[in-house]
């Protein structure tokens, strides 16, 4: 379960592990009980949430592990179907990932829109079914090179972010994570430098909130993904903008990702 109140507060970061299509059923219960005997081996870790986002397929497995351990690493998944039963075949919707106890749900990741053809309408579909399900979307945006390139990255950012937030319910802006993860970065071994990845972050924060105006009810947390290592993972989190990290490759491994998530202060 998650205390919305302290998780949104900007010094609370958020490590979240994003497996892919990568580790069976019985490697993620392997994977998983070296992330929880690496973090009980760290003690007590303040100020930051851990979650991990094994298939669909390995879910019901880890989530028996993180409870039997009586881990406080929350259980998420990679994506959903927004509604909640029918048919769909091959589809899961988040009224079935909220029965496993999963707290946060991947939308809208940029393989999911250049493989799969998702666009902003129905990332917003989906994390408005994740909110309805009391659970956290965490919504992908992020540029291609081509943008970078070209110097429109923010106007097309701005427009993901617009576009999703101007029309989200008000359950939806007050449980909102964004993760700014440009195509660029992701899987490339390229990251962001901290300045990209402020600058990025800033800039959705700022969007968001002229967008809905600062409630009350208003929280927004905002990730950093793409080439998150051992290497770069402090420096990146050196500027409280940075509300965590979405990471994919690194994330595989249980002793790199306990050590990214040690790199919180
Ligand atoms: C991702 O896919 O969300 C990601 C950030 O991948 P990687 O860390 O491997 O770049």
């Amino acid at each position: 379960m998650i205390d919305k109140e302290q998780f949104f507060l900007p010094s609370h970061r958020l490590i979240a592990g994003n497996w892919k299509m990568n580790h069976n059923h019985l490697e993620a219960i392997q994977v998983t009980r070296k992330i929880c005997l690496r973090l009980l081996e760290k003690g007590e870790l303040s100020n930051r949430s851990v979650s991990i986002h094994p298939s669909f397929i390995a879910l019901r497995s880890v989530q028996t592990v993180l409870e039997s351990e009586g881990s406080s690493v929350l259980l998420g998944a990679q994506n959903c179907f927004y509604e909640p039963q029918g048919a769909f075949t091959g589809e899961v919707s988040a009224t079935m990932l909220s029965k496993l106890n999963v707290s946060l749900v991947i939308v809208g990741h940029s393989e999911r829109r250049t493989l799969f053809g998702e666009d902003d309408q129905l990332v917003l579909l989906k994390a408005k079914s994740v909110v309805a399900n009391n659970m956290i979307p965490i919504i992908c945006v992020g540029e291609s090179s081509q943008e970078r390139n070209d110097g429109s990255y923010k106007e097309f950012v701005t427009k993901q972010v617009i576009s999703i937030v101007e029309a989200a319910p008000k359950e939806l802006l007050s449980n909102l994570i964004i993760a700014y993860e440009p195509i660029w970065a992701i899987g490339t071994g390229i990251s962001a430098s901290l300045d990209q990845a402020v600058e990025a972050c800033e800039l959705i924060k700022e969007a968001t909130t002229r967008a809905v105006g600062a409630t009350k009810e208003f929280n927004l947390k905002v990730l950093y993904g793409g080439s998150v290592n051992t290497n770069n993972a402090t420096d990146l989190l050196s500027h409280e903008s940075v509300g965590g990290f979405l990471v994919g490759g690194a994330s595989l491994d249980p002793d790199s990702f306990v050590e990214i998530v040690s790199s919180v202060r």
